[in-house]
């Protein structure tokens, strides 16, 4: 199977959901002099919803956490935040009971665009909401080389900060990778250890045991690295957080990248380095599906139901007459301001 990551954002669903109202995916609107656009404003978020083993519920990963990392990229952008956990959770739901297909998973991708508001006076921001199906087979394993782009350091574009921004450099680092032939790229820190791939953290494995970057390496905060690490004790594998080489990584045993979207996909190359595909990760990625289709609970993972079809039954319910785009950009003031 093609990598789930490049393919979701190519579907047009045909719904999304604006501060919180349902709008034709089509219809959803923002105003050229958006500071979202304009400086880049917008923070976001990737969720994943699984269906259970049995299919009778449908659950999604750790909201809280990924709310709470919202909540904290925009406070270090200055973006307000008006909206509950309880409204964002809501917010999934409703988008959900819409788009869900009973044979595939959705992958949920929260934005917060800056869509009023200049150099930080009088700023608001919209909550859209886009849901994308999800094939449920494995992605295929990836090979990858080390770009020649660096992730930034904290000072200047903290990679803590889950932001469109942060997500230039990392383009730039694909779009060199795929020209070199490979499926992705891993970008090193300005100190010239790893820092994380395009869009996931980097795990690597040794005699050693499993171990990866800490945030401080120039990383984002991974909740699926947390829930690994977890799943990993568990198993009584070691977990360490340290920083790593560049040399460490091409001579370790076992490479994968982890994150909502990824999971953890197994990692064949990196550079002409090769990777073992039967060991710990590989069992550590087994038992991270299990969770995930339902098992989570008994290591703590919090997985929210959305929906429910306990007989085997569920169909989407009526769509709404959607008249509004949703949003609340005063186009007027917009033009004054730009
Ligand atoms: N790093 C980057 C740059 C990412 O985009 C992601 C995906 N959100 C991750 C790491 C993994 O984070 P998480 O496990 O929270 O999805």
């Amino acid at each position: 199977m093609a990598h789930t990551a490049s393919l979701s954002q190519l579907q047009k669903p045909p719904w999304a959901l604006v501060n919180g109202q349902l709008v034709r995916y089509e219809d959803v609107r923002i105003h050229i002099s958006a500071e979202a656009l304009t400086r880049a404003l917008s923070v976001f978020e990737g969720l994943k919803g699984y269906w259970s083993q049995s299919g009778e519920v449908f659950a999604v990963r750790e909201p809280r956490r990924h709310f709470e990392r919202l909540c904290r990229s925009a406070a270090l952008l200055q973006i307000p935040i008006d909206f509950t956990y309880e409204e964002f959770l809501a917010g999934l739901r409703t988008l959900a009971e819409h788009l869900l297909d009973p044979d595939r998973d959705l992958w949920f991708r929260p934005t917060l665009y800056v869509t009023q508001g200049h150099w930080g006076e009088g700023t608001r921001a919209d909550l859209v909401v886009t849901e994308f199906s999800q094939q449920k087979d494995d992605p295929d394993p990836m090979r990858l080389g080390v770009s020649t782009w660096r992730r930034s350091p904290d000072v200047a574009l903290p990679s803590r900060v889950k932001c469109s921004a942060n997500y230039v450099v990392a383009r730039l680092a694909r779009i060199e990778a795929r020209r070199l032939g490979y499926d992705d790229a891993l970008l090193l820190n300005d100190f010239g250890r790893v820092a994380e791939a395009t869009g996931a953290c980097v795990l690597i494995a040794d005699r050693r045991g499993i171990a990866t970057p800490p945030t401080s390496e120039c990383c984002l905060d991974s909740i699926t690295v947390d829930v690994l690490e977890r799943a990993a004790l568990d198993l009584g594998l070691p977990f360490e957080r340290r920083p790593i080489e560049r040399t460490e990584l091409l001579s370790a045993d076992e490479c994968g990248v982890a994150g909502t979207i990824s999971e953890l996909t197994l990692v064949t190359e990196v550079d002409g380095f090769h990777y073992s595909q039967a060991g710990v990760l590989s069992r550590l990625r087994q038992r991270y599906l299990e969770l995930m289709r339902g098992d989570g609970e008994r290591l703590g993972v919090d997985l929210v139901p959305l929906v429910l079809r306990p007989d085997g039954y569920w169909s989407a319910p009526d769509a709404p007459a959607a008249a509004s785009d949703g949003t609340s950009t005063d186009f007027a003031q917009l033009n004054a301001s730009a």
